[in-house]
């Protein structure tokens, strides 16, 4: 960068946000950024989550990375631990570990004299012209408030705690939940297990998703025509963009019919029993909460193993789960299935920013920022999945790599030298957050049900529109709506 201020960057997070984000300011000529990162390895969620059947529902040619094509896929749905191993090839490729500091978790963020003052849980790391969170969404395991949690005596863990090793061959696992994560275990666990109980509150709608292996030959061609590659990753990007996610905000209205019609057939078709299939039967509409795509739940729940247990949890005990009908569901193991707290993001880092105001006071009543990027008032700060990030409309791997190509476009005219601080207008943030607010009433998270979309406050924390709406604000800054000093 010939001509240009050398900036000292954070990122915080080495998870597959993190290390695009590292590559890109490497690639633009950024050579003094760290990550700090809060694990001892990288990978996020793809690290984490661990627990069997744990596969990507985005198909692998559509997952990835759009400068990192993968020929070598195994399935048409990536199994985690594969998505994880292209992750560290990634990484070795760009010699990104040199820059990442492990079992760092930074502890607050504070603007001080025109940079950010960051510290860890090791100490204090000085001070960063620009921060770059990477923090992902769902990271933050949400532990049901059931009586008796503690005095259960066999193993229980959350799925992104999974206990390693642990094997459950033979033995009576109760699992709680019927999110993707509990979908993916039921698929896996059951044939290998002696008893398994489904606790189920609500009843989700599923999409078929084939996902088996992809055979040698096709392997072969991908690796030999990198066009045809490309071509897939445009067509499976294209295809879930103007069908799933356009469908769910209500821009596509044909296809959500179609959608709707999908899991009503795959539910009708795949189901025998009308007792189970009514107990499988939501009474919301499909996609309120995230759509599950799955190509064995169905058949999972009703293999002889398998129970579907829909009376309410009354409490846990040493020996298992009491239900409401005052059956006692004996276990060896029970796992969370329960999801995740998605609004708290970087928290629980205190970040304070230019009036001294911390994010915990400016989100008292919702995560808002200004395109889902920034935030006024915190100059310099860039958010990749920040509040109103698309989540669960586009592959999260395209959605960050479009908002850090906008944000890199702030930290270059950072870097250009005649300004050294960058936040949007109040009345910018304003303005945006007064059109999602007009927007949310359109889709279909809006349409009555309970998911973790939802804050605490009724707040819907989705981006409400298309994905080519999505791809030109994060194309430009509007430079008008910022304040630069
Ligand atoms: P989730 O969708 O939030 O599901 C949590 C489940 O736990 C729900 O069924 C919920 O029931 C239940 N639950 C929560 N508290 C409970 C309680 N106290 N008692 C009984 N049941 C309780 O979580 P998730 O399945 O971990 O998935 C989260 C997101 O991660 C997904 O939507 C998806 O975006 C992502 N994910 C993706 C993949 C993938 O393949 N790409 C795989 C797994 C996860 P209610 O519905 O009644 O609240």
């Amino acid at each position: 960068m010939t001509g240009a201020r050398q900036l000292r960057l954070a990122v915080i997070g080495a998870g597959a946000s993190g290390l695009m984000a590292l590559i890109r300011l490497r690639e633009a000529g950024f050579q003094d950024v760290t990550i700090y990162e809060k694990a001892e390895t990288l990978g996020g969620t793809w690290r984490d989550n661990r627990y069997p059947g744990v596969t990507c529902d985005v198909p692998s040619h559509g997952y990835r990375y759009s400068f990192e094509p993968n020929a070598e896929w195994s399935r048409v749905c990536a199994p985690g631990d594969e998505i994880l191993d292209y992750l560290k090839n990634v990484a070795r490729k760009y010699d990104l570990e040199r820059s990442i500091r492990f079992g760092e978790e930074v502890s607050s963020a504070r603007w001080c004299d025109g940079r950010w003052e960051i510290e860890t849980t090791s100490g204090p790391q000085g001070a960063f012209d620009a921060v770059v969170t990477a923090t992902g969404v769902l990271h933050h395991p949400n532990y049901p408030d059931i009586p008796g949690i503690d005095t259960f005596e066999g193993d229980a863990f959350h799925t992104a705690r999974w206990k390693d090793g642990l094997s459950l061959k033979g033995k009576r696992v109760g699992v709680i939940g019927t999110g993707s994560t509990a979908t993916q275990i039921t698929g896996a666990l059951v044939p290998e297990v002696a008893h398994y109980a489904l606790f189920q509150r609500t009843a989700q709608w599923i999409a078929p998703l084939p996902q088996g292996p992809i055979p040698e030959e096709q392997k072969a061609l991908f690796r030999e025509r990198p066009d045809l590659l490309q071509a897939e990753y445009e067509r499976i990007s294209h295809e879930n963009n103007s069908k799933f996610a356009a469908a769910i905000v209500g821009a596509n209205p044909r296809a959500y019919e179609k959608l709707v019609q999908v899991c009503r057939d795959y539910l009708e078709t795949s189901v025998r029993d009308p007792e189970l299939r009514a107990k499988l039967t939501p009474t919301y509409a499909v996609g309120c909460k995230r759509l599950i795509l799955s190509e064995n739940f169905y058949e999972a729940i009703q293999h002889p193993n398998a129970e579907l247990v829909t009376d309410r949890i009354e409490r846990i005990e040493g020996r298992g789960i009491r239900t409401a009908d005052g059956r006692l569901h004996e276990l060896d193991v029970i796992v969370f299935a329960t999801g995740f707290d998605t609004h708290k993001l970087m928290r629980p880092m205190e970040a304070r920013g230019q009036d001294g105001r911390t994010l915990d006071d400016v989100w008292a009543e919702g995560n808002r920022g200004y395109l889902a990027v920034t935030v006024p008032g915190f100059p310099n700060w860039f958010m990749i999945g920040g509040p109103n990030s698309p989540i669960g409309n586009f592959s999260w791997l395209l959605t960050a790599e479009n908002q850090f190509g906008y944000a890199l476009k702030l930290i270059q005219r950072l870097a250009r030298g005649n300004v050294s601080e960058i936040a949007p207008k109040r009345e910018a943030s304003r303005r945006f957050n007064e059109q999602i607010r007009e927007a949310l009433p359109g889709t279909v998270w809006a349409t009555g049900c309970s998911s973790w979309y939802i804050d605490r406050h009724g707040n819907i924390a989705s981006w409400p529109w298309t994905f080519e709406k999505f791809e030109a604000d994060m194309s430009e800054p509007q430079w008008d709506d910022f304040e630069m000093a």
